[in-house]
């Protein structure tokens, strides 16, 4: 009793000692995200419950005081706290693990923490950089996780990214969901925040902390994000969107913008008190490994320039390196997927009577996407056994086969988005070949037919808008889902490197910036970054000109999701 008591006067002091937890302990309505994700914490102190057939994982146990609110809620919901197998966290302040020790006796489960912050849980608040005096009730760590550790249960696997600054295990969760059958990233943001008091230069207790933060930043840009929550709900307007989770159709959770202008938001703050604080952080130069499909190779490019891996044959016009580490590669007869030891475990052979192929896409239902030009110019879906699940004629209007169409996609709705050269026209089919909706690529704005904008990528982003390579017309724009133009980007905007020639393929980046294939170059620019400010952050000056690329990481780290090319 006297300690329950004395745990009281502690959590208080904690609330009034941590900006931003002076409210928002009391309950609110537990609620269903996504498919297996549910928000199960207080009004504020965000715990997320992740259910899988064979037990659930929690994430956040708020104040020792919060415990019975989730157990309470998890229960609403209709499941059971003692199938619950791991309890995960944001991060080692009071407000989102003081309850551990309460939640793990409760659950029988295992307590997994990011190095660096499992002391402060083991030890019940000592150990915490500015916050010594703050105590709460010890836990016990099962397993100390590294940075991108996967915890996996029941089939789903999260991922732990150490997202450090706010405290030196900060961790931001990640996983698969998915509603009403549409895959979407879930992001859990630990925490961006400098709380005040924070000491950025400087600091003996947390020497990297400046370090730390700029890491963090750059992860949080790099992670897909569909479904944007974090520690607290304020981070992602809780209760705005919840309020229209009664009112609206669609899934007020899933706000990738909102995700992006939060962690830019944040990460402002953080440079500008970086900068009152006298401080500065150096960011490593970018690299990128990278693979190429390209005249003179076929293969993967080393963050060095070194090649990595090569297929053994050039000359292909389109490729992906698949998540198991295959890769998928068109050439102009033949679509093969290759195992890094070079075993072909999947081929397609053009059809008689056509010309060429033209791009290839593996699709989530396991089908592979094929165009096939020449005579009867279609798209394709191949079924892993090789049968036509999909055959949909393409209106390219010309019978130059090569110019018919290049990179063709499929699209989350289920339509096909394909780029016609000489139609001057991105259109988007549906499986049946009926067109739905087409982009003029000829605008005037653009210069008209006689600057030859001839589409050659249509990739359509997570705001709905569509970048489109313009070969021959030496330039990259960005439409609306309306058909305008909202970014461009080409030779004017460089006028002394121009390193716009016959722009074939291109990639979105998920921090924003977009790569482009400069396939007609003879200058040392064969490939090249540049950011929404169109800058030059990156460029490729290795021997191998390249018709499409796929970027697969950035200074080490791999380029996560569904590659936007
Ligand atoms: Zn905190």
């Amino acid at each position: 009793m006297t300690f329950r008591v004395l745990f009281a006067c502690v959590a208080s002091l904690a609330i009034a000692l941590i900006p931003g937890t002076s409210r928002g302990d009391g309950p609110f309505p537990p609620h269903k995200i996504a498919d297996n994700a549910y928000y199960v914490g207080s009004q504020d102190l965000a715990t997320y419950l992740v259910t899988t057939p064979e037990g659930h994982i929690l994430i956040n146990s708020g104040f020792e005081e919060t415990v019975p609110l989730i157990r309470d809620a998890v229960q609403t919901l209709g499941f059971k706290p003692t199938d619950v197998k791991f309890i995960l966290a944001s991060h080692a302040h009071s407000d989102h693990v003081a309850g551990h020790a309460r939640l793990k006796e409760l659950t029988g489960a295992q307590v997994l923490v990011m190095e660096g912050d499992e002391g402060v849980i083991r030890k019940g608040g000592e150990g915490q950089y500015l916050y010594t005096d703050q105590r709460w009730l010890p836990c016990p760590v099962d397993r100390v996780l590294k940075d991108r550790e996967k915890v996996t249960l029941g089939g789903v696997t999260l991922t732990a990214h150490r997202t450090a600054g706010h405290t030196p295990g900060c961790t931001t969760w990640t996983w698969r969901t998915s509603d009403r059958g549409r895959p979407l990233d879930v992001v859990v943001i630990g925490s961006p925040n400098v709380n005040p008091g924070y000491q950025l230069v400087g600091n003996t207790v947390y020497p990297a902390i400046a370090s730390d933060y700029a890491a963090t930043f750059r992860r949080l840009k790099s992670l897909p994000c569909d479904i944007f929550l974090g520690a607290h709900g304020d981070y992602y307007k809780l209760p705005a969107k919840h309020a229209r989770l009664k009112s609206v159709d669609e899934n007020p959770f899933i706000d990738p913008q909102g995700y992006a202008d939060y962690v830019a938001f944040k990460e402002k703050a953080f440079r500008d008190e970086l900068a009152r604080q006298g401080g500065t952080v150096s960011e490593p130069a970018v690299r990128h490994s990278f693979f190429i499909a390209g005249p003179t190779f076929t293969g993967i490019i080393g963050e060095e320039g070194e090649e990595l891996w090569n297929a053994g044959q050039p000359a292909a016009r389109d490729g992906y390196v698949l998540p198991n580490g295959n890769v998928l590669i068109a050439w102009g007869d033949e679509v093969r997927e290759l195992t890094r030891e070079k075993e072909v475990v999947f081929r397609y052979r053009k059809s008689e009577g056509n010309a060429e192929l033209g791009t290839v896409q593996r699709l989530a239902n396991g089908n592979t996407l094929i165009t096939e030009l020449g005579a009867r110019p279609r798209l394709l879906e191949v079924t892993p056994k090789g049968e036509l699940a999909v055959d949909c004629p393409l209106l390219p209007e010309t019978d130059n086969a090569h110019m018919q169409t290049r990179m063709a996609r499929r699209l989350p709705n289920g339509n096909y988005l394909a780029p016609h050269l000489l139609a001057f026209k991105v259109k988007e089919y549906t499986p049946q070949g009926k067109v739905v909706q087409e982009f003029a690529t000829d605008l005037p704005e653009l210069g008209g037919r006689p600057a030859e904008n001839w589409p050659f990528t249509a990739i359509r982003l997570k705001n709905g808008h569509t970048l489109v390579n313009l070969t021959h017309g030496n330039k990259t724009v960005e439409f609306d889902p309306q058909g305008k133009v909202v970014w461009k980007v080409g030779n004017d905007d460089f006028p002394e490197v121009k390193p716009f020639a016959d722009p074939c393929g291109g990639q979105r980046l998920p921090n924003g910036n977009t790569v482009i294939a400069s396939y007609g170059t003879q200058g040392p620019i064969k490939v090249f970054e540049v950011n929404r400010e169109k800058q030059i952050v990156w460029k490729y000056t290795g021997p191998h000109r390249a018709h499409e690329i796929q970027v697969l990481t950035t200074n080490g780290e791999p380029i996560e999701g569904e590659p936007l090319k």
